[in-house]
C-alpha cells in the first residue's frame, strides 16, 4: 500500500471550470506559447487537446450527444499520476526524475534532464513532455506535474487543489484520500452509477493521484492495466552497478524495443495520432484525425 500524500480527484464533482488548469500555469509560471485565439477548434470543449511542455494539467472532456437534446459530459483529469512504481523514475538515466520521500510525489530536477525522452516512452500514462536535447550548450526541458512539492513543503496544498471551488480536488494523507474515494464511489453506485469506481489504489503500486470515476473507464481515456515493463525493472537493477552512461545506453536499446512492440498504446483507449471528431448534435464523425498520414 502506498504511503505519503495524495491528491483526490472526484470526477463526479468536477464542473470542468478549468480553474485548476489556470492555477497550475499561474503558480508554475507556464505561459502558453500559443497566441490569443490561435487555438484551432477541434470539435471538443477540451482545451488544450493534450499535455505539452507548457501544460502540466488538462481537464479532459468526454462528450456524448443525447438522443434528443444536449450532451452527456464526463470530465477527467489528465496529468502525472505520481506512481509508487514510477516507470519514469526507474528509466531516467540522469536522476532528473525522483520520488520525494516524504510525500511520494514524483518530481523533476530540470537541470539534470538530458532530453533522452526515455521517461516519455516508459510512462504508461503518456505524461512527460520534452523540448530539445542537452548537447553542446543547448538545454533540454522536461515538463510534467511536480505535485507542487514546493508548496506542500511549506504547509500548503497543491495550487490546483487550492483553487477548486467544487471540492472535486482534495489533498491529504494517501490513506485518508483513498478512504474518501471509496466512500464516494459507494454513494455514486447507490445513486445508480453502476460503473463508479476508484482508480489508483492498485495501479502502478498505488498512485498519489487517486480518482473517483463516475462512468466506465474508457470515458476517461485511462489504461485498464498500466504496467512497468519488466525490461525497465531490469535496467533499474543495473543502475548502481553500471553507472549512468551504461544504463542510458541499455535504456536506449530497451526503449527502442518497447516502442517497437507498442506495449503501452495497446492499452490506451485514446490514440493521439488517430481519432475521430464527432458532431455533438448528430453523433456523426465529421473528421478523422490521422497524424501518421499527415492530417491534423
Ligand atoms: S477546479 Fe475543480 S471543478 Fe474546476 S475543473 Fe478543476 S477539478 Fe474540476
Ligand atoms: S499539483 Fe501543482 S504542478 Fe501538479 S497539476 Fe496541480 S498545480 Fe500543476
Ligand atoms: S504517470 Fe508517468 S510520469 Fe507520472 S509518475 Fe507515473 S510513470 Fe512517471
Amino acid at each position: 500500500m502506498a504511503q505519503g500524500k495524495a491528491i483526490l480527484y472526484d470526477s463526479s464533482k468536477c464542473s470542468s471550470c478549468k480553474g485548476c488548469q489556470v492555477a497550475c500555469k499561474t503558480w508554475n509560471n507556464l505561459a502558453s506559447p500559443i497566441e490569443k485565439n490561435a487555438q484551432p477548434w477541434t470539435g471538443s470543449y477540451q482545451c488544450p487537446p493534450d499535455l505539452d511542455t507548457h501544460t502540466r494539467l488538462v481537464i479532459t472532456f468526454d462528450e456524448k450527444p443525447r438522443e434528443k437534446y444536449g450532451v452527456d459530459w464526463a470530465f477527467g483529469r489528465r496529468s502525472c499520476m505520481h506512481c509508487t512504481n514510477a516507470a519514469c523514475v526507474m528509466v531516467c538515466p540522469s536522476g532528473c526524475l525522483f520520488h520525494d520521500e516524504e510525500t511520494g510525489m514524483v518530481s523533476i530536477d530540470n537541470e539534470k534532464c538530458i532530453g533522452c525522452q526515455y521517461c516519455h516512452s516508459a510512462c504508461p500514462f503518456d505524461v512527460p513532455r520534452h523540448q530539445g536535447v542537452s548537447f553542446m550548450g543547448t538545454e533540454a526541458i522536461i515538463n510534467k506535474c511536480t505535485g507542487c512539492i514546493d508548496r506542500i513543503k511549506n504547509g500548503r496544498s497543491p495550487a490546483c487543489v487550492s483553487t477548486c471551488q467544487s471540492n472535486a480536488l482534495q489533498f491529504g494523507e494517501w490513506s485518508d484520500m483513498l478512504a474518501k474515494a471509496k466512500e464516494r464511489a459507494e454513494v455514486l453506485k447507490a445513486k445508480g452509477f453502476d460503473a463508479a469506481q476508484v482508480y489508483g489504489e492498485e495501479q502502478m503500486g498505488g498512485t498519489h493521484v487517486i480518482y473517483v470515476l463516475k462512468y466506465p473507464l474508457e470515458q476517461y481515456k485511462l489504461p485498464e492495466n498500466p504496467q512497468v515493463s519488466p525490461l525497465i525493472g531490469a535496467m533499474n537493477w543495473f543502475k548502481p552497478i553500471l553507472g549512468v552512461g551504461s544504463v542510458a545506453l541499455l535504456g536506449g536499446l530497451g526503449i527502442s524495443f518497447l516502442r517497437g512492440v507498442g506495449y503501452k498504446r495497446d492499452e490506451m483507449h485514446y490514440d493521439e495520432l488517430k481519432h475521430d471528431i464527432v458532431d455533438l448534435d448528430t453523433g456523426e464523425v465529421i473528421r478523422h484525425i490521422d497524424k501518421e498520414a499527415g492530417e491534423r
